[in-house]
């Protein structure tokens, strides 16, 4: 079980750990390889969402996915990019989360991935958690935790050394 003043803490910046979903890099499931080739490569994300014409995620997709299509066994063959759509290769088994969502879920997610979608109850996309926004948020009660708590240790300082 998480602290509770840590969780009250966290709790505290939890909108802010939350990218909303119009800033959100996504590609649809029914865009070319090709299209989502070009976006990754732009944007520079490992992995982005993938949502159908009404928002709904749908999936994940990442450069790897795509590039593995386009091996031969001995050379590039580009004609999968306009062949194939982003729903041939998306993995569909994703991690996702309810808002509001539950801190010390969050923290045991993040371990295993890099960042998780938050769907509302219909299943549309409404943004994504980071392990970054979320390292901002520790970082946070790191430096104001005793601004708002005394924190008294159960050993003297010079031990915890
Ligand atoms: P970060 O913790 O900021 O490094 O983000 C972890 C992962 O979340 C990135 O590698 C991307 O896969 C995803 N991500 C972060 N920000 C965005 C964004 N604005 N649009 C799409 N994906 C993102």
């Amino acid at each position: 079980m998480i602290n509770k003043v840590i969780d009250h803490m966290m709790i505290e910046n939890r909108q802010h750990f939350m990218i909303p979903g119009d800033v959100v890099a996504s590609v649809s499931e029914e865009n070319s390889l090709r299209h989502a080739f070009l976006v990754l490569t732009k944007v520079r994300y490992a992995k982005i969402p993938v949502l159908d014409r009404d928002d709904r995620l749908k999936g994940l997709v990442s450069l790897p996915m795509i590039t593995n299509t386009m091996l031969g066994l001995d050379d590039l063959n580009i004609a999968p990019l306009d062949q194939l759509c982003v729903r041939d290769v998306m993995e569909t088994e994703v991690v996702t989360i309810r808002d509001p969502y539950d801190v010390e879920n969050v923290l045991h997610l993040l371990v295993d991935n890099p960042f998780l979608p938050v769907v509302s109850d219909d299943g549309t996309f409404t943004g994504i958690v980071t392990r970054r926004e979320v390292m901002k948020g520790i970082n946070y009660i790191g430096h104001n935790l005793d601004k708002a708590y005394t924190v008294t240790p159960k050993v003297e300082v010079e031990q915890l050394k």
